[in-house]
């Protein structure tokens, strides 16, 4: 019988036998790096990926889907599931819904059993946990599709009935969305966005990227420029250099509230400016999904919360009793991989840490990550008929993209692209993939 024969048979191959590769998350990066690694492995390694929610969402179509009633039904979702990601008869797993609740050396727990029990052993595991959003940027942790469209319809009728839209963060959701509430709506509602950097998205130099805390490449200013420019044409204001005082606002009749405010509001800044809103849209950033690396080796983390990895996507142990010894990897938004965390950089991430694993697998001699130039351009929309983006070349750098780039990601949000092609049955089409 052959190696591949006697691997894909579950009834004689004995599941002791099997190093297991576990994946926790199941969006862009741990799904890209799944089909990137499969078609390498040996027949005596399985993947295991696993996904706290039933579906996957592509998130680029998120800001039409918070703003315009119907999109919430518009094709951006994906089921997680055996069907979806692995041909009839892998080896390899998925296991959704289920959540990793605790890493230990060589064991995670998980919230419900698997193959009958809550703990599954492994060679190597790769944390791909991604960051949680103000819901329902990202669906809540365990949402079903349905619940996530509700709140999604729920925050459409909020924004139909506002006058006055305060956004607060100028990065690219909250640019993304401004741009949206005026294509449907027009002047009909003034849209402030109030931003802490010198101009929106992140032009300003804030430092070097470290193992201690994550930052952020800069923005493009020519990007910067032209989005600026054509918010104003569409009478969207920015302030800009402030924030809006969440300690302030016990004070203020405001009281912090996200959301439909039901009557206009002062809104206080740290400026000691005031903007008066009827609604305040909370776009201030992701925060990482690092719990689970947190609460076993607090020192694993940086100072603002991303798993800290080395150039071979390894989280560093912070001491020598950490249970992080080489065996354990981060990627995605998760991690502080020097890139901006977009699902460009962590699909990018995914297949580098494919190639590096099947090296160590095989004994071959690995080369370190380091980021494409490609991942500096950038496509930013506003609505169906607005935006800007920069594309990067060879010597020249940055320059201003032609209005074709714009075009092509404001048809599906390159949705058939870079989400339908990851799944089997909806877009995948390699069939190299190794049983
Ligand atoms: C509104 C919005 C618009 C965006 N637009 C763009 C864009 O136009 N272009 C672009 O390139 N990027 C865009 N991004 C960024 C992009 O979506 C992210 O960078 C990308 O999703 C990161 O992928 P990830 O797999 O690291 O994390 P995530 O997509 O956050 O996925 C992490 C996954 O892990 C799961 N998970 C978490 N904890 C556990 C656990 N304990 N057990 C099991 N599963 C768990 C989560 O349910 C989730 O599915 C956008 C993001 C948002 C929010």
């Amino acid at each position: 019988m052959s190696s591949l024969m006697s691997a894909t048979s579950s009834t004689v191959v004995n599941k002791a036998q099997w190093k297991n590769i576990l994946v926790v998350g199941g969006s862009v990066a741990g799904h890209s790096f799944v089909n990137a690694i499969a078609p390498n492995l040996p027949p005596n390694y399985r993947l295991i990926i696993i996904e706290r929610n039933e579906f996957v969402q592509h998130s680029s179509f998120v800001v039409r889907a918070l703003v315009a009633p119907g999109w919430e039904n518009g094709d951006f979702t994906a089921p997680m599931n055996q069907h979806t990601v692995f041909p009839i008869n892998s080896r390899h797993r998925v296991v959704c819904p289920n959540r990793v609740v605790k890493l230990r050396r060589n064991t995670v727990w998980l919230e419900h059993d698997f193959e009958g029990s809550d703990e599954i052993e492994f060679e190597k595991c790769v944390i791909a946990t991604g960051a949680q959003s103000p819901v329902p940027i990202r669906p809540a942790p365990g949402s079903t599709l349905e619940q996530w469209k509700d709140e999604l319809r729920a925050k459409q009728a909020e924004m139909k009935d506002a006058k006055s839209i305060l956004i607060v963060g100028g990065g690219s959701v909250g640019i993304e969305v401004a741009g949206e509430i005026y294509d449907l709506y027009g002047r009909t509602k003034k849209i402030t966005i109030v931003h802490w950097d010198v101009g929106l998205l992140h032009p300003s130099d804030s430092g070097a990227n470290t193992k201690h805390t994550y930052v952020p490449p800069r923005t493009s200013m020519k990007l910067v420029s032209a989005l600026q420019r054509q918010l104003t044409a569409r009478g969207v204001e920015f302030v800009l250099c402030d924030r809006v005082d969440f300690s302030a606002a016990e004070a203020e009749e405001w009281g912090g509230k996200s959301g439909a405010l039901g009557e206009m509001k002062r809104v206080p800044l740290v400026s000691g400016r005031y903007i008066m809103a009827d609604y305040v849209f909370d776009s201030t950033g992701n925060k990482p999904n690092s719990q689970l690396v947190s609460s076993v080796d607090p020192g694993a983390v940086t100072t603002n919360g991303y798993v800290s990895i080395d150039s071979m996507f390894r989280i560093r142990g912070s001491h020598p009793q950490s249970i992080f010894k080489g065996q354990y990897y981060a990627l995605g938004d998760v991690a502080n991989a020097p890139s901006w965390k977009t699902g460009v950089a962590a699909m990018s991430e995914g297949e580098a840490l494919a190639k590096i694993m099947t090296a160590e697998i095989k004994g071959w001699p690995a080369k370190p990550y380091s980021p494409s130039s490609k991942l500096k351009e950038s496509t930013v929309l506003l609505g169906s008929r607005g935006g800007a983006a920069i594309i990067n070349l060879p010597i020249i750098g940055n320059i201003r993209a032609p209005d074709f780039v714009v075009d092509r990601k404001s048809r599906d949000f390159l949705a058939d692209k870079i989400f339908f092609s990851r799944f089997r049955q909806l877009g995948y089409t390699d069939s190299t993939v190794n049983l």
